[in-house]
């Protein structure tokens, strides 16, 4: 009999899908790798389960420890599934932005959700980074996992998802193109590909409201570039630890409206069902056009499920309020 032994141990191994429809206008091979494929349907599951067992191995994470967290949703997945198999307490805190159907999905994976104000600077007593902070002062026996700063989420996507990158292009692979949050997934996979073949390009994609390409360009931490947006899963308004922006090679900004234009398009032209940053990622990839010549592979990431997002980009009534569509 061939078995997992419980759910962590099928994280992994997702499939590599060529992109056919929507990236017809390029001259180049397009492959995603297909993050769904994970039990928590996203690439969040492979970091969630390092940093835990990291913490373990350490001993900053104890039996019968609670686990908390600062998550847009899919880590707090992660570490739920994780959280459950192991026998932990897991508290996520959110910020308000993030859509409905995130906050009952943990809740239906036993965590605790504390949902808080989105618009307050980062050091606010209010905002979900503080309030994740001080939750870890005030419970005994507890743990702040600390996604943006953790080692243990890029080493994640060095051990994993960037040897299975190479692996499955058969080393071909010249670009590698994904949305940038925490930094985890570009900086581990960008590392392990540059370490094989120092000629691969990798290109980050950010959001209008965020710091990152500013940043990259100039060396400058620009408060100007700070502002709401829509979009979810990249961008930030702080320079995480995880983003090692020497890998990376340039940066491309995706507005909203398009990221989400593209949501829509990658499930309706290509049978993507997937997140927002997906949309974000494959525009920006289009974006990139007269980077790419004919014998490139360029490798996309795209990070989550669809589901996740049915009330938002998925929806036309929301789609027309915000004036994506007519
Ligand atoms: N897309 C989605 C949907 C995410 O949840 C995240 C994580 N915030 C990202 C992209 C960015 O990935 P990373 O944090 O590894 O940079």
């Amino acid at each position: 009999m061939k078995y997992a032994n419980n759910i962590l141990e099928t994280i992994g191994n997702t499939p590599l899908v060529k992109l056919n429809t929507l990236t017809a206008e390029l001259p180049c091979l397009v492959l995603s790798k297909y993050e769904t494929f994970n039990p928590g349907n996203s690439v969040k599951d492979r970091m969630a389960l390092q940093m835990i067992e990291d913490a373990e191995a350490s001993g900053i994470l104890k039996p019968g420890g609670t686990i908390i967290e600062g998550t847009s949703g899919n880590t707090g997945m992660g570490l739920a599934l994780a959280a459950v198999v192991k026998g932990y307490r897991m508290i996520c805190v959110i910020s308000d932005k993030q859509s409905k159907e995130k906050v009952d999905i943990l809740k239906a994976v036993g965590s605790e959700v504390h949902v808080c104000p989105t618009d307050v600077a980062p050091n606010d007593p209010r905002s979900y980074y503080s309030t994740a902070r001080r939750l870890a002062t005030e419970i005994p026996n507890s743990w702040y996992v600390n996604q943006y700063d953790n080692p243990s989420n890029t080493k994640a996507h060095y051990l994993s998802t960037g040897p299975e990158i190479w692996k499955q292009t058969d080393g071909k692979v010249t670009h590698f193109v994904v949305g940038v949050g925490t930094g985890g997934t570009i900086s581990g996979v960008g590392t392990y590909l540059k370490e094989q073949n120092p000629n691969i390009k990798v290109w980050g994609i950010d959001t209008y409201g965020s710091v990152f390409k500013k940043y990259h360009e100039t060396g400058i931490f620009d408060e100007n570039e700070i502002y709401p947006y829509v979009t979810e899963g990249i961008g930030e308004d702080i320079l995480p630890k995880n983003v090692n922006f020497d890998i990376i090679d340039g940066f491309t900004k995706v507005t909203d409206k398009d990221a989400a234009v593209y949501t829509q398009r990658l499930a309706k032209e290509e049978g993507m069902f997937l997140g927002n940053s997906a949309g974000a990622a494959i525009k920006g990839l289009l974006q990139l056009k007269e980077h790419f010549t004919k014998d490139d592979v360029v490798v996309v990431l795209f990070h989550d499920h669809g589901s996740r997002y049915v009330g938002k980009m998925f929806n036309d009534d929301w789609m027309r309020g915000k004036g994506y569509i007519d």
